[in-house]
Formats: structure tokens, sequence, C-alpha cells
């Protein structure tokens, strides 16, 4: 057997640098919380060839002495903690006291410093963990630390390296987001000698994330503040509808630290989930504050990832207090409602495959959230429960928008004259919006139109198959199906949804079965599976065609609005899009000289 050895202390550094420092973000961020820790106000990074040659890091925080300067690059050396139950409440970003001597221990790395007890500092020069000179030097209080040749000493590392312009990606995007964790502390970024951004301290969020990320992100944002015993949450959030193709603009902030953490994203993502595409992510700036006891943030090596020690209780604080602002958003992004007025019978009865819907009830709010939410209470509906009369008769609110409509264009488009510009309008998403919450209103009233079947159609299932359906006959039933069981794997369909053809009968129930077999509709959660019958009714919806007339088409879109997502169709796609005034006239800006 080899004989075991203690390894050298260079050794044990470069093998924690390998888990600690993968790329050069990794040593922004291990000298930026240094510098934060420190308590500086002011910090300026530096950066060149995505940080493989030089990074630079200086703030004016409370400095090191010619002692402390020596001991910060021993391993497992901090003045953060004392003693492992210090872990339990982190309020610092370093704890392990691990990141300069491995950071000194795979580069050049200069360490300047002074405290304010002192006039004169300490230049600390160490190349591939190999100390080369202590001395004084002359500067301000604070620290000052510059890495050069980043994994020279380390090639296998080094081979690893993206191309700069992704290190540097990486960079950019984690100062960004530590300056916004904290706004109180300006910070300055450069790249190659050229300026990034240079955001002083700033008290509101919202000019820190116009200054960092630009109008293009800040503009229309909705600041939301949520609380609940234990949990405090505030931050920005984009409008219903509004997205982006990627999650870099969901921004996580955990008593301060920049995090990720699945429970956040799965959170924001099923906030969002009627309110966006499919496949679009919300902007999203979210600050939680907690115990520090109620979480774990030595999960990771870098620190990235944190751990919730009640993650449902979070998932669940989070979509609550976001689903009600959303909610109150989207009703308050409608335009005027006008009260008691006539209830406008001229839109064309929504037709599926050409028939009338039977019922054709107002269309109202659902009672519960679609959205599962694990802990506490349901959020309550802030819409007014007249609203969900469903009687016809009843003379319910009609929206008026003041959408002059101009006309039919291209495939399926109208468009409108709006007060604040032009609205074109998807008329089937439109419409498929309409009748989905028709439909889903149809289910939650347990009043779904069945139409008879003259001669019932039989159908045969394999014995999984079969089972699953046994499992949901009574669901079906309430669904606008009747079904019944009639020998082994055999049942016979006596009736269908309004909404579907007798020819389609066994097709729509073989699709249903693989659903059920898929796991997309469980009996626990009806509500939930009665929405997959509901978008196969949306998906067969006619496409209404050029003939519809000026008021049918008003009629429409008052309808539409009467729903609770008038933004998105069923099937995940915008209902319609308003380009405003100053958006057009820059699009008719003067271009060149004349
Ligand atoms: P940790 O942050 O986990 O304590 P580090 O290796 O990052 O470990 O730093 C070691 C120690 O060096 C810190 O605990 C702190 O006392 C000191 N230190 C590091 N950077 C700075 C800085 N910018 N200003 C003041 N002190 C610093
Ligand atoms: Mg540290």
């Amino acid at each position: 057997m080899p004989e075991i050895r203690v390894l050298p202390d260079k050794v044990a550094n470069q093998i924690a640098a390998g888990e600690v420092i993968e790329r050069p973000a990794a040593v922004v961020k291990e000298l930026l919380e240094n510098s934060l820790d420190a308590g500086a106000t002011r910090v300026e990074v530096e950066f060149k060839n995505g940080g493989r040659s030089y990074i630079r890091i200086e703030d004016n925080g409370c400095g090191m002495t010619h002692d402390q300067a020596i001991l910060s690059i021993e391993r497992h050396a901090t003045s953060k903690i004392r003693q492992a139950d210090d872990l339990m409440q982190i309020a610092s970003y370093g704890f392990r006291g691990e990141a300069l001597p491995s950071i000194a221990s795979v580069s050049r790395f200069q360490l300047r410093s002074r405290t304010d007890e002192i006039e004169v500092g300490t230049e600390l020069m160490i190349n591939g963990g190999k100390l080369i000179h202590v001395k004084d030097c002359g500067m301000p209080v604070g620290t000052r630390m510059e890495v050069s040749h980043l994994f020279n000493s380390v090639p296998a590392r080094r081979k690893f390296l993206k191309a700069d312009a992704t290190e540097a990606a990486h960079i950019i995007q984690l100062v960004r987001v530590y300056a916004i964790a904290n706004p109180n502390t300006g910070f300055t970024l450069l790249e190659n000698g050229r300026l990034l951004f240079n955001s002083p301290a700033c008290p509101s969020l919202k000019e820190r994330v116009h200054e960092i990320f630009g109008s293009n992100i800040s503009d229309g944002l909705i600041p939301v503040e949520m609380e609940e015993p234990d949990y405090k949450a505030h931050g920005l959030f984009s409008v219903p509808g509004r997205g982006r193709s990627t999650r870099h603009e969901m921004i996580t902030i955990v008593n301060q630290r920049p995090v990720t953490s699945p429970t956040l994203n799965q959170a924001l993502v099923e906030a969002y989930h009627a309110y966006l595409p499919r496949g679009r992510y919300p902007i999203a700036f979210l600050f939680l504050e907690l115990d520090p006891g109620a979480i774990d943030v030595n999960v990771h090596p870098a620190k990235r990832e944190i751990r919730f020690r009640e993650s449902a209780r979070v998932r669940g604080f989070i979509i609550r207090c976001l689903l009600e602002h959303l909610r109150e958003e989207t009703a308050a992004s409608k335009p005027n409602e006008v009260k008691g007025s006539e209830p406008d019978k001229n839109l064309p009865s929504p037709k599926l495959q050409g028939r009338p819907v039977v019922s054709p009830a107002p269309v109202s709010v659902s009672p519960t959230p679609k959205v599962a939410v694990s802990a506490g209470k349901a959020p309550a509906s802030p819409r007014p429960a007249t609203r969900s009369k469903p009687q016809a008769d009843e003379s319910e609110p009609s929206w008026d928008t003041g959408w002059k409509f101009v006309g039919h264009v291209q495939r399926g488009l109208a468009v409108f004259d709006s007060k604040k510009g032009i609205v074109v309008l998807d008329r089937r998403s439109a419409h498929q919006r309409i009748l989905y919450e028709k439909l889903e209103q149809q289910y939650l009233n347990q009043k779904v139109p069945a139409q008879q079947l003259l001669l019932p159609v039989p159908v045969e299932l394999d014995a999984l198959g079969s089972s699953h359906l046994l499992d949901h006959i009574d669901f079906l039933n309430s669904s606008g199906f009747r079904l019944s069981e009639f020998g082994r794997n055999f049942f016979r369909i006596e009736a269908v949804p309004v909404w579907a053809t007798p020819e389609e009968a066994e097709g729509l129930i073989l699709d249903l079965v693989g659903l059920m077999k898929d796991g997309k509709m469980r009996k626990d959660k009806p509500v939930e599976a009665f929405d997959q019958i509901a978008r196969l009714a949306c998906a067969k919806a006619v496409r209404l065609d050029d003939s519809v007339s000026e008021r049918e088409m008003v009629s429409l879109v008052s309808q539409l609005f009467q729903c609770k997502n008038p933004l998105i169709s069923p099937l995940g796609k915008p209902t319609y899009f308003e380009m405003g005034r100053n958006e057009l006239d820059r699009r008719f800006m003067k271009r060149g000289l004349f």
C-alpha cells in the first residue's frame, strides 16, 4: 500500500482552486465578495481578454493591516466565522477562507491594502503560490488586488476556458448581478480599458436596473412587495405578456446573496405560466429575505447555489404573491370597463366546427388559481365576485376598449386604431382564449354541455389504458363526455361535448387516454386535467374569416377583455400587440444627413 502523506499547502491550494476558481468570473466573484464584505461603498473592476490575462479589483473598504494581509493568503484564514455553528447564521459572502490562497496558487497575484489606522499600506506579491515579496506601499484606505496570468501554471484548466468573449460575458453578468444585489455600493466595470458601466450608489432598484441593464430591460417592470410570516420579498418583475428567451434576466437574491436556486426559478416560471407564451421567461429581480437559519449556503463549492430548508413553502410564497400582482396588473392594463351596458349579443357565437356552443355564458373568473400552490392559503381572487355569475341574461359589464376597427389584414389578423397607437390582433388566438375560458367556466360550474350520440361508439383499450380510463371515468363524465364500461377493456361512448363531432369521439378518447398515461391528466387535479380537454377543444376552433363584421370584431375584443388572461391564447401565443405612437414615430424618424 502506498504511503499516506499530507499534501503540501501549494498542492492543496491548487486542488481547492480547481473547485472554487473554475473560470475567470469565479476570481472576480471571490474578490468582489471580499470587497463587499469589507464594507466597500465603491468598487472598481477591470479585466482584459476575458479575465485570463488581467483582473483588477479595487475597493474603499476597511482594508487590512500588514499582519492581516499576510494571514489572508493562508489556507482557512478568515475573519468571518469562528466556529462551525456560525455557518447556520452566515451574513457575509465569504466564510471558508480559501479564496485568496486558491487564487494566488494559480496566478500571479498582487495584493495591496491599507487600513485607516496607519498611513502606509502593505504590498504582497505571489506567483503560482510562491511568495515573491512583502513591502510597504503608498495607497488610500482600502484594498486593491491584481490577478494576471491566470491558470498559467495549470494548463489543464486553461484548456477548458471558452473564447475570451464567453469568459467576458460571464464576468459582466456576474458584476451586474452583484451590483443589483448591492444598490448602496457604487460599481464601475471596465473591459480592456473601455468603460462598460459606472453606477454610483443608487437608492432605488429601478434606477439601478436602468443603469446596469438599460431601458430595454428596466422599462415596464412592476414593483412588487410581499410579506408573510417568516418571509419578505420585493423586486421588479415584467408585466404579463413580456418575457425573454433566456433566463439571464431572472435574477434571484437571497439575503443579499445572488444565487441560483431551482426552487426560486421554478416559482417564477410557474407564476408566469398563464402570462407568458411557452418557452419565454419573465424578467425578474427578486430579493428574498428570510432567517439565515432557513437556508443552507454551504452546498456548492462556489456558493452559487443555496438550499431552502422548506423549499415548498418558499415556492408557494413566491407564487402566491406574484400571482396576486400579475392578476391586478392584467386587470389594470385592460381598457376601461363600461359598467351596466347592454350585454353584447353581436359576437359571432363562438363556433367550433360550425356548431354553436350551447350555453353562451359570459366568461368569468375561475375561483381557484390554476397554479398549484403548495402551502398556505390560496390567493384571494382580486376580481369582484359578481363576475363569476354564469347567467347569460344578466347585464354583464362590457369593455369599451376605445379601439377603432380598421380592417382585416394578412391571414387571420385584424388591425385597430387604439388611443395609444395601433393594435394588431390575431383573430384565432383571441377567439381561442374566449372559448377556453368559457369552457373552463362551464366545467367549474359543472355545466359542460354534451350531445347524445345517436349510436354509441365502442372503444377497445389495452389493460393499462383501460385502468386509466376507469380511474377517470367520473371526471370525463363531468367534462361533457358520457362513457360506460361494457365488458373487459371495452367501453361505450354515449355522449361527447358539443365542441366535438360524433366522428371524433373515438380518436378523442384515445388521445385523452394517452395524456393519462403520460401523467398529464391527474384525477387529483381535475382543473388542470380539464385544461387539457379545453386545449384540445381550442385547437379545433374554426378560423374566423375575413367576413367577420366590424361590430362582431368589436364584440370579440370586448369578450376577450373579460377573460382572465386576455394577452395569451391557451396554446401559448400572444393574442395581440400594441405599437404605441412613440414607437411609430421612432420608425418614421429622419435617417441620414438630409
Ligand atoms: P473568506 O472571504 O472566506 O473569509 P478569503 O480567502 O476570500 O476568505 O479572504 C480571507 C480574509 O482576507 C477575509 O476573511 C478578510 O479578512 C481578508 N480580506 C480579503 N479581501 C479583503 C478586502 N478586499 N478587504 C479587506 N479584507 C479582505
Ligand atoms: Mg472571500
